[in-house]
């Protein structure tokens, strides 16, 4: 009877020990979620590649005067595209957010559209109103234009913005920089997209979203502004932790004097930096955006309540750290049938130029790959690997043979003479043709 108490008891215990400090969600989140997903979500942004010109197109009418909102020009990018700040608010607490300083990191940017029509259109909802006598939020939505364009990185002069924020080379870092100087933000939200590759810590999963309060100097100390950004980042993770748990990570917090968010830090400005990474299935990133609405609405309204204060650290400090970048597809044990060559058994592991998509596909390695590992797995124990040219490029046995860094086509077939085909890759993943067996792995 003892015994089983006892054992009652550290059973009991067990739970508490082993889970993390995060604090609950905010009441109000799930209100908030069925209102997005009734009519929050703005139309014309499905595809993640769309053009900055059709953003500004749906979110100028958005952010109208009559709806409390201040929009300006503060620059133009290396091409001449306008560089816009949009202001709301009437609450001391300044918060400065910029998005998409690289051109192909667009999830924040559809989120901001979907914030402006929430703070536009529903003046009278609870949290609204915080935000709006709590803070004054100002927006730098798609801080490099020319990247975005072309769903690229850096910027026309092929700058990566985010290594300009201390040489301040190009016009888009300028413009931000200026428009910090200018507003002198208690907090600051330095908006990104990760590699979906990316494991949360050691684990298998895929980081969805990653967090940073950015240190200020090289010894990584934390100051009181810091820690506010620390608070602010459990409040995100809080939020998100019911929805995406296992799938947070926070990034590795080593000093970048060439980077805004650290440089941003540095200046006293409560940082925090969100990475939306990968979800599998999700291949616009549209939860991931519906993700990034919520993690700033939860934000800003601790913020503005100033509930943020006293959020336990220990659940941003105890969130597992980026890990491995899995490559996108592996294929096991497959029998490889080059025309004149011996077969051989192989591995084959690619990677795709667009990882969601699964198009642009490339060989990566061939070979044992042993415990290599990858977003996808196909196991093909008992099929050929049958390299076919792709039509009107280069024979593959012409550019002599198979290997890394050739872009992949093959059949996996049942037979060495490639007529019962299982599976194809054409370079792009055909998504309405099945992988073969019970093979795909998805990693949740
Ligand atoms: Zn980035």
């Amino acid at each position: 009877m003892r015994l089983a108490l006892i054992l009652l008891l550290s059973l009991s215990m067990l739970p508490a020990t082993a889970a993390t400090a995060t604090p609950p969600p905010p009441d109000w989140l799930d209100g908030l979620e069925a209102l997005y997903d009734a009519g929050l979500r703005v139309d014309g942004l499905d595809d993640r590649r769309f053009q900055p010109e059709a953003w500004w197109d749906i979110a100028l009418p958005l952010a109208s005067r009559k709806r409390g909102f201040t929009v300006e020009t503060i620059g133009s990018s290396a091409e001449g595209r306008p560089l816009r700040h949009v202001a709301w608010g009437e609450g001391d607490t300044r918060v400065l957010l910029w998005s998409q300083m690289h051109g192909d990191e667009s999830t924040a940017s559809m989120a901001l559209a979907d914030l402006l029509r929430f703070l536009g259109e529903h003046p009278d909802d609870p949290l609204v109103r915080r935000l709006r006598s709590g803070t004054t939020l100002h927006f730098m939505p798609i801080v490099n234009p020319d990247g975005a364009a072309r769903f690229q990185r850096r910027n026309a002069q092929g700058v990566d913005v985010n290594r300009d924020a201390r040489a301040l080379a190009t016009p888009e870092g300028r413009a931000l920089h200026g428009l910090r100087e200018r507003v002198r933000p208690a907090f600051g939200f330095n908006l990104h997209d990760q590699h979906v590759g990316y494991r949360a810590g050691d684990s298998d999963r895929g980081t969805a979203i990653a967090l940073l309060a950015p240190a200020f100097n090289e010894a990584r100390e934390v100051d009181a502004s810091r820690a506010r950004a620390i608070e602010v980042a459990v409040a995100i993770r809080a939020a998100l932790e019911p929805r995406i748990a296992g799938h947070i990570a926070k990034w590795d917090d080593t000093f970048n004097p060439r980077a805004f968010g650290d440089l941003t830090a540095k200046a006293g400005v409560s940082t925090i930096l969100i990475e939306s990474g990968g979800i599998e299935g999700d291949v616009q990133k549209q939860r991931l955006r519906k993700l990034n609405f919520l993690a700033l609405a939860a934000a800003l309204d601790a913020i503005a309540t100033g509930a943020h204060a006293g959020l336990p650290h220990a659940a941003y400090e105890e969130l597992p750290e980026n890990g491995e970048t899995w490559p996108d597809l592996l294929v096991t044990g497959g029998t490889l049938v080059l025309p004149g060559r011996p077969q051989a058994r192989v591995d084959l592991l690619l990677r795709f130029d667009q990882p969601l998509l699964g198009r642009g596909g490339r060989i990566a390695d061939v070979g044992d790959l042993g415990g290599a590992k990858a977003r996808r797995v196909i196991d093909a124990s008992g099929l050929y690997i049958i390299p076919f040219a792709p039509p009107g490029g280069d024979a593959t046995e012409e550019r002599g043979g198979f290997g890394p860094g050739m872009s992949a086509h093959f059949h996996l077939a049942r037979d060495a003479g490639g007529r019962d085909v299982a599976w194809t890759l054409d370079c792009d993943i055909d998504a309405a043709l099945p992988m073969p067996a019970a093979a795909t792995k998805d990693s949740e």
